[in-house]
């Protein structure tokens, strides 16, 4: 069964977006929740983040552990929003390259694709730039994969068929979509934390370099400072800033009807 159509809110998108933004070194991933409906129709509503233990390219695999603590989240959303929710795909992204799948990515599209037959694959094209005007531009696909039925050609051939995406607009940053921002950099610190334990269990580092070590990993702590932790307070505070305006706006627009309304003359009695 292929996907009718993919429907992703605007507030996932939007997460999903800052992950794939956040470094133009290594492809990020994470997974998307939501849930399908009787057309065969795909609707993301909240995301999960994946922290990578293995950045090499092409290395987008997703461990079971990580699997698990996806489906628990589901679960979790799928109580406080009182509707069924479970973890419908994956997303991944492409920094400095085309958005089209590869070759191990319909691969690993497909084994999802046993366990789950609706599981969806997204990718982010990003960092792409244009060598004339130098614009950046964002490119995004939705697929899943398909046996080739070709004779002669063996079973575990696999194509890939693109599924059309719709971005739903939103009115506000949903909770959970709210949470995953936050995530972000604690999940980045994560990385390189592990990283950085892994350097202090070598053995003969003599004090130059672990005075090295040390140094990295103050410079990646500063990097994701400035270019994550900063911005993403920067876009909240002004968010916030834009609420409180509005919330103004409506309180003064309601005196003014309260007032209105008062001034009216008494309706005329019934007859
Ligand atoms: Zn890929």
């Amino acid at each position: 069964m292929a996907l009718s159509c993919v429907c992703m809110s605007a507030d996932v998108y939007v997460v999903c977006l800052q992950h794939a933004l956040s470094t133009e070194k290594e492809e990020v991933m994470g997974l998307l929740i939501g849930e399908i409906d009787v057309d065969a129709k795909a609707k993301i509503s909240a995301v999960v983040m994946l922290r990578r233990s293995d950045k090499r390219k092409d290395r987008v695999e997703i461990s079971p552990e990580q699997l698990t603590a996806a489906t628990i989240k589901a679960e979790e959303l799928a109580r406080t929003l009182g509707q069924p929710m479970r973890v419908l795909g994956w997303y991944h992204s492409h920094p400095h390259i085309t958005v089209w799948p590869s070759h191990v990515d319909v691969q690993t599209q497909a084994m999802y694709q046993m366990m789950d037959q609706g599981f969806v694959g997204v990718i982010f094209s990003v960092f792409l730039e244009d060598k004339i005007t130098k614009e950046q531009e964002v490119q995004v696909t939705c697929f899943q994969s398909q046996s080739r039925n070709m004779e002669g050609t063996p079973d575990h051939y696999m194509d890939r068929i693109e599924i059309p995406m719709r971005i739903i607009p939103t009115t506000c940053l949903s909770q959970p979509c709210l949470r995953s921002m936050v995530e972000l950099p604690e999940i980045l610190l994560q990385e390189e934390d592990e990283v950085y334990e892994a350097t202090k269990r070598l053995p003969h580092l003599n004090q130059l370099a672990q005075l090295h070590n040390n140094a990295v990993y103050t410079k990646s702590l500063c990097h994701i400072a400035e270019v994550v932790q900063g911005p993403l307070l920067n876009a909240l505070e002004q968010r916030h800033a834009t609420n409180v305006k509005r919330c103004e706006e409506l309180r003064s627009e309601m005196k003014h009807l309260t007032q209105a309304l008062a001034s009216l003359p008494p309706a005329a009695p019934h007859h």
